[in-house]
């Protein structure tokens, strides 16, 4: 997750929503947003002034931080997004799952985008046939992303792929598990994204 090295619950407490950023602790009653749904600090239980500024910032921060961004890389892909035409919104929360590690995570090679961050930064996945170590790459429709074969004994790969196989794989991905193999067949829909997220109003602060 770009540069944060922090405790990450803290930022799904922040945001008051599951962003899925810890692997299968988020899937037990450990999930510290299941614990204490406040935000986190000393004035977390407080109550704060919530301006359309401060409801626009949040629901960009959330999803910034679920796919592990830096500032600068998502006003990049909003940029994209713009240039797109169409509606910025559904373009933005699209390209975002286009992206190479979002993809290896929706597979179930990792069980967290942060992981799968790090297996295509350490050179274990392939995007058709060939090394893919930018996890930023944008993936389109027909490519097909897989673990090197030298990798397939990686235990962190075998276990997510365990820990993965209830959770299925969303339907614009054909996920061969034996193959260590996933296809892309349709581009990403807004209900693929799966946690709520009001992209307009993240165009709106951006318009700002
Ligand atoms: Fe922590 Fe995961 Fe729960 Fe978020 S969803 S609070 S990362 S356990």
């Amino acid at each position: 997750m770009a540069n944060y090295t922090g405790p990450v619950c803290r930022i799904c407490r922040r945001e008051g929503v599951k962003l899925f950023l810890k692997g299968t602790r988020c899937m037990t009653d450990k999930c510290a947003i299941e614990r204490r749904s406040y935000p986190p600090g000393q004035h977390g239980q407080g109550r704060s002034r919530v301006t359309d500024y401060s409801a626009q910032l949040r629901e960009k921060q959330k999803l910034r931080r679920m796919y592990g961004m830096l500032e600068r890389q998502f006003r990049g892909v909003f940029k994209r997004a713009e240039r797109q035409g169409g509606v910025t919104g559904e373009n933005l929360l699209r390209l975002l799952e286009q992206r190479l590690d979002n993809v290896v995570y929706r597979i179930g090679f990792a069980l967290s985008r942060k992981q799968a961050r790090q297996l295509v930064n350490h050179g274990h996945i392939l995007l058709n046939g060939k090394k893919a170590d930018i996890a930023s790459i944008t993936t389109s429709v027909g490519d097909v992303i897989s673990v090197k074969p030298k990798s397939h004994e990686l235990l962190a790969i075998k276990s997510a792929l365990e820990v993965t196989e209830g959770r299925g794989a969303p339907n614009w991905i054909d996920v061969d598990r034996e193959a260590f193999r996933g296809t892309i067949n349709a581009l990403p829909a807004k209900d693929d994204i799966g946690a709520p997220v009001n992209e307009q109003v993240i165009v709106e602060l951006y318009s700002r």
